[in-house]
Order: C-alpha cells, then structure tokens, then sequence
C-alpha cells in the first residue's frame, strides 16, 4: 500500500516518486511504515552479502561523513537517508555513525572483529530511531 500527501511545488525539489497533480501542487507517493520496515531490514540485511564490512572513507556521503564540531551530529538530516536504503548504499560513515550512537568506545574493533550482529543491530537501532519513530514528518520530496 501506498500513502500520498500533497505538498506545494517547488520546481527545484521534485523528487521521491513524485508527479505534478496541478499547477502548482506535488503529490508524493511514499510507502506505508510496515513497508518501509521491511525496505530498512533489506538494506541492513546487504551486510550479510558483503565480503568485507565498509570502512569511513573520504567517498561516503558527505551528509553522513561530516560532523558539526561541536555538537558531534552529522550535519544532513535524516531524510536523506531514505535515499542510501533505495540505492543499497550502506557505507562505512553510516556503520560508524550507527555504532557510535549505540555506545561503543572502540567502533573499529567491532568492525575488525566482524561482528556483523552488532553492527546489524546498531544500524536497525540508527535507521529506526530517524526513520521510524517520526515516520508522517519525513520529507520525502528527497533528491539526492
Ligand atoms: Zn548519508
């Protein structure tokens, strides 16, 4: 099942599955919560078909690789990460970021270790608590 909302056009933000349904109106086609569960748990589950656990490089997206200096967040929102679960594109900024929030001192020990189930329950812990939780405020009128 698929939820729209309409939302006023700006012709510079068309984005996520959107289509023009009057002059000036934009109506988005997003998928319900249980849906999009499932889409997080697929991409989480990219983990377990990887040969090697992505390290932070300077090439990860730079929504997740930057961070305000002094509060430690990184300085996209949330809603961009809707994108990285369309395309498959788990990164090492996100592993780290997700491992930093759950609490590890030595992130890069867990990533060393290969503990995949960590690092799996850390990213569902990340990806929830930005997508799930205030699933209706999500914009997704999201490009890049
Ligand atoms: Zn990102």
């Amino acid at each position: 099942m698929r939820k729209t909302k309409k939302q006023m056009l700006n012709p510079m933000e068309i984005g996520f599955k959107s289509r023009i349904i009057a002059a000036n109106t934009l109506q988005i086609e997003y998928p319900d919560k249980n849906e999009f569960k499932r889409k997080i748990k697929g991409f989480i589950n990219l983990l377990d078909k990887m040969k090697t656990i992505p390290v932070p490089s300077g090439g990860d997206c730079w929504y997740c690789l930057m961070k305000d200096s002094k509060t430690g967040q990184t300085i996209g929102g949330n809603g961009h990460l809707i994108e990285h679960i369309k395309e498959g594109y788990l990164h090492g900024s996100l592993i780290l970021n997700s491992l930093i929030e759950a609490g590890y001192n030595n992130p890069g020990l867990i990533v060393h270790m290969n503990l995949r189930d960590s690092i799996k329950r850390a990213l569902r812990r990340y990806l929830n608590k930005r997508l799930l939780t205030e699933y209706d405020k999500i914009d997704w009128n999201i490009q890049d």
